[in-house]
This record gives structure tokens, C-alpha cells and sequence, in this order.
């Protein structure tokens, strides 16, 4: 695989493994978490967490 950096999903961190010959390789990192899900408890309603839907990953909240 190969991508322009600009082409990169920005949801994710991306680690340049790029050559001389070959600088636009790329490996993907970290994922950002830039639109959270909030989660609510039943049957009270309190925000009890947010989801990441790009991860899965459970968030606290801020
Ligand atoms: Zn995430």
C-alpha cells in the first residue's frame, strides 16, 4: 500500500516508514478518537462514557 500523506485518514495517527526511493509509505497508528459517541446509563440518563466508532475503544468523559 502507498498513499500521498495528504491522503491519509486523519482519524488515525500515521507512522511515516517511508525510503529515499519510496518516502510515501505508511503505517497506521494510533487512532485519534476525533468523533467520540457519548454513552448513556439506563435508566437515569448520566453520561457515563464515550464510544470511539472508528476503535471501539471506551472513553472516559472529560
Ligand atoms: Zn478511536
Amino acid at each position: 500500500m502507498s498513499y500521498a500523506e495528504e491522503n491519509l485518514d486523519p482519524r488515525w495517527e500515521w507512522i511515516s516508514v517511508g525510503t529515499v526511493d519510496e518516502p510515501d509509505q505508511w503505517v497506521k497508528g494510533h487512532c485519534r478518537h476525533l468523533e467520540p459517541t457519548p454513552v448513556y446509563a439506563h435508566p437515569n440518563g448520566d453520561h457515563v462514557a464515550n464510544l470511539c466508532p472508528d476503535c471501539d475503544k471506551q472513553l472516559p468523559v472529560d
